[in-house]
């Protein structure tokens, strides 16, 4: 029996422990952190269930959907669509075929009165949707060299509906304001997002890495237990301890896999450019008469403030918080400065801005400010990444920035890599 050791129980060790595991090989998943999940977490807090961060599951994904057991995670979905905050309103953009029968004819009058870009935007958005739903992969891939900015503009969209529509929508997605991730990730997320909805699982985000760990054997994962450097035959964990394997898998964020693979000369390092990344804050409310009271996401078409985009997410998925009570979730984009009290104050300010004075009485129940969240995924960065997933003769890796900063992405590269040793250690002549 083959054995692997593989750090970081995010989704992509996770994915692939599972499929090597599988594969009947011996696995050992050492996490640094004291549950699996990585950047995917959901913390109970007096009946509510908060994410680290604001996420969703797309049901468009289709890797994951493969891997995934998703009626066990009892999604609750959002509305397609969003509604726009500016100038003091807030308006409708929709696609009124995916709405509610009974609701189509009125989305479709809002969408089409909406200040957000002209007719011929509109109508735009829809060819846009049918070209991605149609486009293969290899096909969007193709246009990776361009931003998603300099896309929309030779798609012949306005400025009006890309700074008011696109770029709070894709901000928020991508985590990254200025539209300048890679415009093939844009279109594939958007035929995501046209392919299925937005959803929550019952038991929070956390429910999903859950459900992979639950189905590896329990001695498998170690919790509380940090890589401090990586060899070729053997690893060095922070407590001086060393382990060894037949082969070593790094999953774990792009920074610190950077940090593993240059603690030893002898690797090659296919992680030379500078890591950037996006980062966002995370603030949740607990709301007793929502102004909004349906499933829908809330984006800032002015771009002022600090709140790119809030929502509602326990008028998707109800569990998420108690009887009597609405969850708030409010996201901002970037590196936000100020900290603490001071941007929870500003973030309270442009509730009252938005929703009136009664936001103030709303009870604040927690920030979380997540500093690496997506890796970076301009054009420039992902034409300078390295594609190879091994790294030496024994050594591996897998992660959201090896494919896209996302649960599939994550996934597919888990996939990906666990094929790779399988056939690669297996047969060695094949390889
Ligand atoms: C705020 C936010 C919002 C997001 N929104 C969405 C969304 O709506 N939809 C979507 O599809 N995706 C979303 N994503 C992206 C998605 O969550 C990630 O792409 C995915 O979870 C990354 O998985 P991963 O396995 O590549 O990395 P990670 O989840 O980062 O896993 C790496 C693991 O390695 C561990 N580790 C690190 N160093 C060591 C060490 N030295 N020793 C041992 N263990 C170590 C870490 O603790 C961690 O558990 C979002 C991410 C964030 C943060």
């Amino acid at each position: 029996m083959q054995s692997a050791i593989i750090i970081g129980a995010g989704l992509s060790g996770l994915t692939a422990a599972r499929k090597l595991h599988r594969s009947n090989w011996s696995v050992s998943l050492l996490e640094a952190r004291d549950r699996v999940g990585g950047r995917i977490q959901t913390d109970g807090v007096d009946g509510f269930l908060l994410d680290h961060g604001f996420q969703v599951y797309l049901t468009g994904y289709k890797m994951a959907g493969q891997e995934l057991d998703l009626p066990a995670l009892k999604l609750g979905a959002f509305q397609a669509g969003a509604l726009i905050q500016t100038n003091g309103k807030r308006y409708r953009v929709c696609d009124p075929l995916r709405a509610p029968w009974y609701l189509a004819p009125q989305h479709a009058i809002e969408t089409m009165l909406a200040p957000i870009g002209s007719f011929a935007d509109k109508w735009n958005i829809a060819k846009f949707r049918q070209r991605v739903c149609r486009a293969d992969e290899v096909q969007m891939l193709g246009v990776q060299q361009v931003t998603a900015r300099a896309r929309l503009e030779q798609m012949g969209f306005s400025n009006l509906i890309i700074e008011k529509f696109f770029r709070p929508f894709f901000g928020g997605i991508f985590l990254d304001n200025s539209l300048s991730v890679s415009a093939g990730l844009m279109e594939f997320v958007f035929r995501t997002f046209s392919q299925g909805f937005a959803a929550l699982p019952e038991n929070g985000m956390q429910a999903i890495p859950d459900q992979f760990a639950s189905s590896l054997p329990s001695q498998t994962i170690q919790l509380n237990t940090t890589v401090a450097s990586v060899n070729e035959d053997h690893l060095v964990l922070a407590n001086g301890e060393v382990r060894s394997a037949d082969c070593i898998l790094i999953a774990t964020e792009e920074p610190t896999a950077r940090r593993l693979l240059n603690s030893n000369t002898g690797l090659r390092k296919p992680l030379d450019a500078p890591v950037q990344c996006s980062s966002t804050s995370c603030l949740y409310f607990s709301v007793e008469n929502p102004p909004i009271r349906e499933a829908t996401l809330v984006l800032n078409g002015d771009g002022d403030g600090v709140i790119n985009n809030l929502c509602f997410p326990s008028f998707a998925q109800p569990t998420y918080a108690p009887v009597g009570r609405t969850l708030l979730s409010v996201s901002t984009v970037g590196q936000i400065e100020p900290n603490g009290e001071a941007l929870l104050e500003s973030v309270v300010d442009q509730l009252a801005d938005w929703f009136g004075p009664s936001a103030r009485s709303w009870q604040h129940l927690r920030t979380y400010r997540v500093p690496y969240a997506l890796p970076n995924q301009s054009p420039e960065v992902l034409a300078t990444r390295s594609e190879h997933a091994r790294v030496s003769e024994r050594v591996y890796r897998c992660g959201d920035y090896c494919e896209s900063g996302s649960i599939e992405g994550a996934i597919q590269s888990g996939l990906k890599v666990a094929d790779l040793i399988i056939r690669e250690r297996e047969s060695p002549t094949l390889a």
